[in-house]
């Protein structure tokens, strides 16, 4: 089956084709800056790579999937003032929130997550790199990117509208000789976070990070097959990520670029000043993380999704039919549905997959083929964690059996204490028990 996915560099819907061979996948998705709790904005951005990664896995037989942590940025730092809590503590707890957060959002766990700490001596020998091909110049203690020395600057984020660029930070500085050019290294004072370098003291600007950790995982000289985040990162970011990577190495950087849209909430943008960011520590406690996954599925990625009571309650109802079908559905095998992945590989349609799955509950009620690949469908998209496959072979099955037999004699013998130690050991091995009219029957729990 073909994937397509909306391309941000041609700004079109194109035919995935992986560069390297038929066989492997290589994809990069910008993570957290982890500096404050993550919050829904953050946890879509996150389930934009997860779906994606899941896709891949159905479509070819390596998919090699980043994600990073950045501990070393500015907004760290003067985190880390504010609150008087050390840098390393910050960044450490801040990671653990994040990925325990993404854990019980049921996002699948990245191949690589590479933390920029660990990355310093990477980062310095990509900048050496870019001095040698001299695309960048040192001034004032700080190696800068020389953007005009790039020909191809601007090719990322040309087609995008320019109120996403103005929003950026361009900052005209004395050691810069265009003000488009930006920092691959600055200098820290000494009591500052910071590491030795060939340029002195310091530490690196945020986008040379991302790009180093790309190389020092897939090669210098590969290019990657997909690179993703929120669409706010596309300027300056990802355009100096291009510049960057296609200037430390002899080949194209990356080939598809994929950008997910903001999360609103009730039409307005998140922030600390409107006191509306909704963290996923908070929500997770009020609503099921299925649930807020389901939730968070439900505009296309692409788009900006206005989260409102309704976005929620909707969701909340949709899991719940999902879960009332899929009780059926314990000792059933998988099956693959293509008409399901077809919706899926039109560059990741989940609004429209949702709506399939809906329908499909209605259909499985009594069709057993349609309960299968309900089944398989829900665990493709990550949102029935709670449902695991039991399969019992014969033996257990008599043993169960044999055990039910016992305690129905017991119970005709008036024996009860004997029936109820019975029914604890078949509770122990997850056997729930219904003695209705007709006799007893027996189901595995969830
Ligand atoms: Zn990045």
């Amino acid at each position: 089956m073909n994937l397509h996915i909306h391309n941000t560099l041609t700004n079109k819907k194109e035919l995935f084709e992986p560069c390297s061979s038929d066989k492997s996948v290589n994809m990069y998705v910008c993570g957290p800056t982890v500096y404050s709790e993550p919050h829904i904005g953050n946890a879509r951005a996150a389930l934009t790579g997860d779906l994606f990664f899941r896709i891949l896995k159905e479509l070819f037989e390596t998919v090699t999937y980043i994600r990073n942590l950045t501990d070393v940025d500015d907004k760290i730092i003067d985190q880390s003032i504010k609150t008087g809590i050390a840098i390393n503590e910050l960044t450490e707890n801040v990671a653990d929130v994040y990925q325990s957060n993404m854990l019980e959002l049921n996002m699948l766990k990245p191949t690589y997550e590479p933390k920029v700490t660990d990355n310093i001596n990477n980062i310095i020998s990509t900048i050496e790199k870019i001095l040698i091909n001299k695309s960048a110049y040192i001034s004032e203690k700080h190696v800068v990117f020389d953007t005009q020395s790039f020909e191809e600057y601007g090719c990322l984020s040309k087609k995008i509208s320019s109120d996403l660029i103005d929003g950026a930070r361009i900052k005209p500085e004395s050691f810069k000789r265009n003000p488009k050019d930006f920092v691959l290294w600055k200098p820290s004072d000494n009591d500052e976070h910071g590491w030795k370098s060939p340029w002195g003291y310091g530490r690196p600007g945020w986008h040379i990070e991302c790009t180093s950790m790309i190389k020092s995982i897939i090669g210098n000289d590969s290019t990657l097959d997909i690179h993703g985040g929120g669409n706010d990162l596309i300027f300056p970011h990802h355009e100096n990520e291009i510049a960057q990577g296609s200037c430390c190495s002899s080949s194209k950087f990356c080939n598809y670029w994929f950008h997910n849209g903001i999360v609103l909430v009730n039409k307005k943008k998140m922030s600390k000043s409107l006191g509306n960011v909704i963290l996923v520590t908070d929500i997770i406690k009020k609503y099921n993380p299925i649930t807020i996954r389901i939730a968070l599925m439900s505009t296309h990625y692409r788009q900006p999704l206005n989260w409102t009571d309704e976005t929620i309650i909707n969701a909340k109802n949709i899991h719940e039919k999902l879960l009332r079908t899929l009780d059926k559905a314990t000792e059933v095998d998988e099956k693959k549905d293509n008409n399901f992945l077809k919706l899926l590989c039109d560059d990741m349609n989940t609004p429209v997959a949702i709506q399939y799955l809906i329908k499909q509950c209605k259909l499985a009620r009594d069709d057993i083929n349609e309960l299968c690949m309900l089944k398989y469908n829900s665990n493709l998209l990550g949102i029935v964690s709670e449902i695991k496959t039991i399969k019992l072979n014969d033996k257990e099955k008599q043993i169960i059996e044999s055990l039910i037999k016992k305690r129905e004699l017991a119970r005709k013998n008036k024996d009860f204490t004997e029936a109820d130690s019975i029914r604890d050991q078949l509770t122990a091995l997850n056997v729930e028990l219904e003695d209705g009219s007709a006799g007893v029957s027996w189901k595995i729990k969830r």
